[in-house]
């Protein structure tokens, strides 16, 4: 997609601080870190949502992402990481070519997430997963 910045990285046409690529997936590290070391994983093909990401694409940037933050581990106080991908504006998605967080962690890095705990009324919780459960059956079935 030509107006879309991750496509003009991974064409090395906007330079980036590179990590990781194979024919599949590019890695590179975020300009605006939540800790140093955040980097995003990205499919080299353009999709705006991980939705229509294709399988094989997708389990790739999962398997090097979740290597990535074991290697994140290891620089200086992390000892964990976050995977994060927001698909949508009010997830939070800003950049419109999907892409996987990897966030390293530690204790001490004073960073929270804001992370809500709502409380389902009675049935609703079954309703629900009844809902999304026969939804589910026949997308995967197409
Ligand atoms: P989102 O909010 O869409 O999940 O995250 C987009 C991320 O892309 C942000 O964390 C932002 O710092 C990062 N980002 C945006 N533009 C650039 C860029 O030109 N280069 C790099 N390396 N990261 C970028
Ligand atoms: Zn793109």
């Amino acid at each position: 997609m030509s107006d879309c910045i991750f496509c003009k990285i991974i064409a090395g046409q906007i330079p980036s601080a590179k990590i990781y690529e194979d024919e599949l997936v590019y890695a590179f590290l975020d300009i605006s870190p939540i800790n140093f070391g955040h980097t995003l994983v990205i499919p080299k093909e353009h999709h705006q949502s991980a939705a229509t990401i294709p399988e094989a694409t997708a389990g790739r940037m999962f398997h090097v992402a979740s290597r990535i933050g074991i290697l994140l581990k290891r620089l200086d106080e992390f000892d964990a990481y976050n995977l994060h991908l927001a698909d949508g504006t009010a997830a939070g998605q800003v950049v419109m070519h999907a892409h996987l967080h990897v966030i390293p962690r530690g204790a001490e890095d004073e960073f929270r997430w804001n992370w809500r705990q709502l409380t389902y009324p009675e049935g609703k919780m079954a309703e629900i997963a009844a809902d999304i459960s026969a939804k589910l059956k026949e997308k995967l079935a197409n």
